[in-house]
Parts: C-alpha cells; structure tokens; sequence
C-alpha cells in the first residue's frame, strides 16, 4: 500500500520542475493529485494523462497564485471535484533577479506575491477544509537563500524567509486542530528554472557545494513525501534543508 493512499494533495505549480516531480512521486504513492499552473495548458494536460496512469484521480486547475480570489475560486473547485484537501504544497515560484540598487518595484512585488502572498492565499483557502477534516498537511517550498541570503535575490530571499516565518505561524496556531505546517528549504536543484543561469555561474555553486553537484527534482520531492506523509507525525514548524550540505 502506498504512503499516501486515500489522501488529496494540492500542489501548485507542478508543470515542470520540483512539483512535477512530487505530483509523480504522491501519486505513485496513491495519492490523488489536484494541482495549480498559469500558463502551461499542454503541459497541464500531459501532466494531467501522466498521473491518472499511477490509477489515481488528477485534475489541473489553471489559477494564478497571485491572485485571492482566483484562488479561493480554485480551492472551491477542487473540494467540490475531489471532496478534501490533506495535503496542500505551495510550491510556485519564480525569480526575478538584480542588485537592490537596480531592482524596481515590480520586480519585487511579482516575486513576493507568486512566492509568498501566494502561500497566504492558499492555506486561508484550505486551512478551513483541513479544520473541518480535523487533519492536514501543509507544506511551502522556500530555499537555502532564504535563510543564507543572496546578492542579487533580495525579493527572492525575502519571500522565502518570509514563508518560514508564515509557516511557523500557521503551525503554531493550527496544530491543536490536527494540522501541520514544514517547510523544505532546497539548495541549489537543476530544473528549468536554474537552467537559465549562466553554466560558469552553475560551475561556481557547484564548487561551493559540499556534495559538489546539485540536486535532482526527485531527491527533493523524497524529502517533500517524508513531510507530507505519517512517517512524520510528530513534526511540525520544522525546516528540512535539502541542499547537499550547502548551508553548513
Ligand atoms: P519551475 O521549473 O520554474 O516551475 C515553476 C512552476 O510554478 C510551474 O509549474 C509554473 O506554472 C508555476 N507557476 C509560476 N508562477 C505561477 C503563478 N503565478 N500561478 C500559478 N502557477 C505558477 O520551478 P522549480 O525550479 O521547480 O521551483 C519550484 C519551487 O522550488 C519554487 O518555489 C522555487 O523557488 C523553489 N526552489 C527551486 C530551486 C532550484 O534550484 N530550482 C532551489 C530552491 C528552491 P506555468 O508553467 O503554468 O507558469
């Protein structure tokens, strides 16, 4: 029997990347699997064909985490399809990166609204559902640097550390009503999203790392399974780092 038979995960952003690889990883672990993307409707839809083949139950909902009501709409579309929510991933991120002296309001506001007013936006909406289960689980993706800090990612840090401080929050005032909140805090993983990065600058983090290379989606998603599932029961307002030694 998988890890998560009979459960419902939500998970945002999981297209490409980190939340493919977990929506593959629960599935195949017998969870039915409701996740969030914005702009990648093909995509949507192979993921989609991708996790009904586990013999789960799956469904896309195009929604921008970004926006409140979008997603109280979303949330309340995927009770109505699937009838709960035990586990609820904010994963949907982005960068947008440039020294503080260069980066501009915008710049700002879009990474700390998809990365963090995001993860707001979503456990109001399933922090109700999770209540009325009397049990569920949270879990927000934040980063290495939102704990170190990085030159040139300072709405990118600030959003991640931000989720810590929301997560430990949340976990504190939902856990007498059977809810858990962690957080895993990756290091540097090869996704699209790092593919963009300059291969000289890969080379240097990678010499930085104690394990000298960075993660496969799969390693973190692992993690992200543990801290979803019972194996973790009694933990709570916990952040895992899964970056190969990086923030020694
Ligand atoms: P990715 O490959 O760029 O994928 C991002 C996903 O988020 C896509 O599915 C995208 O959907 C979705 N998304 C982005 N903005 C959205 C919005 N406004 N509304 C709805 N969905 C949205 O990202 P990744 O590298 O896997 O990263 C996943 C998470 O891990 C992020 O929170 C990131 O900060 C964190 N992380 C990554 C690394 C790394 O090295 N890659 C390290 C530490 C932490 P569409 O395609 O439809 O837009």
């Amino acid at each position: 029997m998988g890890q998560l038979e009979g459960k419902t995960a939500l998970i945002t952003g999981a297209t490409r990347g980190i939340g493919h690889a977990m929506a593959k990883l629960f599935a195949s672990e017998g969870a039915d699997v409701a996740f969030v993307y914005r702009n990648s409707d093909d995509l949507a839809a192979s993921v989609e064909d991708e996790l009904k083949a586990c013999g789960v139950r799956a469904k896309a909902f195009k929604s921008d985490v970004q926006d409140f009501q979008q997603v109280q709409t979303t949330v309340g579309e995927v009770v109505k399809e699937f009838g709960r929510i035990d586990i609820l991933v904010n994963n949907a991120g982005i960068t947008c990166d440039g020294l503080l002296l260069r980066m501009g309001e915008q710049q700002w506001d879009e990474v700390i609204d998809t990365n963090l007013k995001s993860a707001f936006n979503f456990v109001k909406a399933c922090a109700p559902v999770m209540m009325r289960q009397r049990s569920g689980n949270i879990l927000s993706v934040a980063s290495v640097v939102g704990i170190h800090g990085n030159a040139g990612q300072a709405n990118y840090a600030a959003s991640k550390a931000g989720l810590v401080g929301f997560t430990k929050s949340v976990a504190k005032e939902l856990a007498s009503r059977g809810i858990r909140a962690n957080v895993i805090a990756p290091g540097f993983v090869v996704t699209e999203m790092t593919a963009k990065v300059d291969p000289s600058v890969v080379e240097g983090w990678c010499a930085g790392i104690p394990m000298k290379r960075g993660a496969d989606v799969d390693e973190i998603a692992r993690a992200a399974l543990f801290l979803v599932s019972d194996q973790s029961s009694y933990i709570t307002g916990h952040v895992l780092d899964v970056d190969g030694g990086m923030g020694m």
